[in-house]
């Protein structure tokens, strides 16, 4: 557990240092291990780059105190933004797609950012359009970008991978983490293959998604109901290496949200969807380097849990399959 010994002045220092924790379903000689995101102050993974991009733009002179960022985001980047913008001088205006929970841009709303809908069908292409658009609408508004801009990928590696090394003193065998920007997985792969260059690497998307397409795999288009990772628009997501990935693993929305139900049910631990898919595809990651099919370094594998359920349950995320919305 985090500990603070001594009083923080803002909060942003209660971002990043969240616990990396074992899971109990990883298979006989192979540990799976999760950092558990939802332990940032504004409960995601986002945090870390709202508080680290922003910071780093500033010191750049890509905006200046008194500026606006104006962000396509699924929602959770918002709420990361949000916290770090206020805290840091600037205002926030957010475009998303409307098929995203109500309960996140609630909550954007709530630390002072204004929150613009795209329609859904026009996908996160279309919020990165209109973002774009408004930009040009103010003086001193600048679009950070997460689905473009490095310092989403380096924020990951300055941050999320140190930490995780520091837990395993070094020994992580391979790491899987599901897309959305991929700038999680660039940044921890990044880390990880210059440790050791044979860290097995795993890409995790929903069933219908077209990364594992960067791979050759003949994948059919179809919706997913796992929100925050996944894509049908390539050009969009121009983070992600395929080169650097061994394999893309699509996990069944099915298989993710029995997997998340599982996760409180049995370990305790209330996540979402991308992370039932990232714990779904880490545990078979686990399994064939148990079988000897995947000879990674150490018999470890890391996986990222990036939010909370609590952010889902205006949409029937503990219900039944059917009752999900997604
Ligand atoms: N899960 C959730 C719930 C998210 O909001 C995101 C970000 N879209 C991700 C996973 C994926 O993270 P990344 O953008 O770094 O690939």
């Amino acid at each position: 557990m985090t500990t603070h010994r001594r009083p923080l002045e803002n909060v942003l220092d209660t971002v990043g240092e969240t616990p990396l924790m074992r899971v109990q379903a990883s298979p006989d000689g192979v540990d799976v291990y999760a950092k558990l995101e939802s332990f940032n102050p504004g409960a995601s993974v986002k945090d870390r780059i709202g508080t680290y991009m922003l910071e780093q733009m500033l010191e750049r002179g890509e905006v200046a105190e008194g500026g606006t960022i104006i962000e396509p985001t699924a929602g959770n980047t918002g709420i990361g933004f949000a916290l770090a913008a206020k805290q840091l001088g600037l205002d926030a205006v957010f475009v998303v797609p409307e098929r995203f929970s109500v309960e996140k841009q609630t909550l954007m709303r709530a630390l002072d950012a204004d929150v613009v809908n795209t329609p859904t069908e026009a996908g996160m292409g279309g919020a990165v359009n209109r973002a774009h658009e408004l930009a040009e609408e103010f003086d001193d508004a600048v679009v950070p970008q997460q689905f473009a801009n490095p310092l989403n990928v380096e924020a990951h590696y300055e941050l999320t991978a140190p930490e995780i090394y520091d837990a395993l003193d070094g020994e992580v065998g391979a790491v899987v983490a599901g897309c959305g920007t991929a700038g999680t997985l660039m940044g921890l792969t990044e880390y990880a293959l210059e440790q050791d260059s044979d860290t097995y690497i795993t890409a995790v998307e929903p069933e219908g998604s077209f990364y594992a397409r960067t791979k050759g795999a003949d994948v059919d288009e179809s919706e997913y109901k796992i929100e925050g990772i996944g894509t049908h628009d390539l050009t969009t997501n121009q983070l992600f290496h395929p080169e650097l990935v061994d394999t893309i693993e699509q996990v069944s929305d099915r298989d993710a949200h029995d997997e998340l139900k599982r996760l409180a049910r049995e370990e305790g631990h209330l996540v979402a969807s991308s992370a039932g898919a990232a714990s779904v595809a880490a545990q078979r990651v686990a399994r064939r380097i148990a079988d000897g099919d995947i000879d990674a370094p150490h018999d470890t594998v890391v996986t990222v849990f990036p939010d909370s359920s609590e952010r889902y349950l205006s949409k029937g995320i503990y219900g039944s399959y059917e009752e999900w919305e997604g």
